[in-house]
């Protein structure tokens, strides 16, 4: 979209703060829209005209707000990190949705989107997940909520991520295995849609972030924006003012957009999303979407998405399973396209440099995804010292023990066995 004037983009940001994004063709600008087979559309207009009645309507409200407050331990902390700020000379803040139920923002838009179904009187759910935490939500919401949870999940990361195949079947769902394709997330997304395909009116589809064709990247943001405006309202009440910079990661880019979107309007608050750089910038390194990307259709949505010369999708390469995916929500591409939110990379190295500095520095464990916008940040902070930074902590990192103990945790034990000998 580097073909856009300077005034082409004022409109574009103008028009996002005004709200007119989706429009009535579910479009954010040139992106998003519907490119689906036209089996689905039947099902993805049922429940476009379901949101219209439910999701504003105060009875859901209050609903909603009822269970993220007292199930899923809303709101979230928003943590002065002391020490973190002196060794970047900067003054940081984490929004901590490590703290939430399951352990990560996944589970606000997995619980909207249950009660939602329960509403449209859906009698199952389908769900893909890909590293098995949108999966584990998602299990762990339609358990609340009292309908049977179906998780596709690529063959590949079942045995990549088989403690989360077991949370999800202690908390009630069937785990189908995928073996077509990639056997990854992207093949397991094809599969929960083909599910829903085949019985759209008994079938709620439970897509786990801003991504897909439209009303999802707008109904995943809505049920996000709850990170956004906690974390406004903290800002201005415990530090007093907003933030100079605002940094989170991007994969599908829904906690993202959750607490990017309340400071949208706000020119003084510079906005970064924060994507993974993984070994480096070539082919297949990384899964840096928005940073190499091009623009193209992937799985429901016109978007930024990374494509070899022939339009063939990039295999992706990250260090965190839940960064690792090709494509972006349409309103990430809008956002980058209007100048409004820069997007950059931070490598797997960094990220991991960043999971230790964060359990030093505050005593938290970050999930190694959240650890890419820390990274992202100190950067940013080096750039501009003395500034007041907002983080959101994604989620937490005990999910990610077994690659720590591969990589971070052997370098400990190696040099501690250096000490020794
Ligand atoms: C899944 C996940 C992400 C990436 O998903 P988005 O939709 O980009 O937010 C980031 N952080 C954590 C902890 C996750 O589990």
């Amino acid at each position: 979209m580097t073909s856009l004037s300077t005034r082409e983009r004022a409109q574009l940001l103008a028009d996002s703060i005004a709200g007119k994004f989706p429009d009535a063709r579910g479009r954010f600008g040139p992106y998003g829209g519907r490119y689906v087979p036209e089996t689905l559309i039947p099902a993805i207009e049922r429940l476009e005209a379901g949101l219209r009645v439910h999701l504003g309507a105060p009875d859901f409200q209050r609903e909603l707000a009822d269970e993220l407050r007292n199930w899923v331990g809303r709101p979230t902390a928003l943590t002065h990190a002391r020490r973190l700020g002196a060794r970047w000379g900067a003054d940081v803040w984490l929004k901590r949705e490590d703290l939430a139920h399951t352990g990560a923002h996944k589970i606000n838009n997995a619980i909207g989107q249950a009660l939602l179904a329960k509403r449209l009187g859906a009698r199952r759910v389908v769900a893909e997940t890909g590293a098995g935490q949108h999966g584990v939500a998602s299990a762990a919401a339609c358990a609340r909520v009292g309908l049977p949870c179906t998780v596709y999940m690529g063959a590949v990361d079942m045995e990549r991520q088989a403690p989360n195949v077991g949370r999800m079947r202690l908390l009630g769902a069937e785990v189908v295995p995928v073996t077509e394709g990639d056997k990854t997330l992207r093949a397991a997304v094809d599969e929960a849609l083909r599910d829903w395909v085949a019985d759209p009116l008994e079938t709620y589809y439970l897509l786990g972030s801003a991504i897909g064709p439209h009303p999802y990247p707008y109904l995943v943001r809505e049920l996000q924006m709850v990170i956004g405006r906690e974390a406004r309202a903290q800002m201005l009440e415990q530090a007093g003012g907003l933030p100079d910079a605002l940094v989170a990661c991007v994969g599908g880019g829904s906690n993202a957009i959750g607490i990017f979107k309340p400071f949208i309007a706000d020119p003084s608050v510079t906005i970064l999303g924060i994507e993974a750089g993984g070994r480096g910038a070539g082919l297949g390194e990384n899964s840096a979407t928005l940073a190499l990307g091009r623009p193209g259709v992937l799985q429901g949505a016109y978007s930024v998405l990374l494509q070899d010369e022939h339009g063939q999708i990039q295999e992706t390469h990250s260090v965190s399973a839940g960064l690792d995916y090709p494509g972006v929500g349409p309103e990430h591409a809008l956002l980058q396209a209007a100048g409004r939110v820069s997007y950059e990379m931070a490598s797997d190295d960094d990220a991991l440099a960043a999971v230790k500095e964060c359990c030093e520095a505050e005593g938290i464990l970050p999930a190694i995804e959240s650890a890419h916008a820390l990274a992202g940040a100190r950067r940013w902070a080096a750039a501009h010292p003395g500034k007041r930074i907002l983080i959101g902590l994604s989620g937490r990192g005990d999910k990610d023990m077994p690659t720590l103990q591969r990589t971070l945790i052997a370098q400990l034990e190696a040099r501690a066995q250096g000490a020794r000998s």
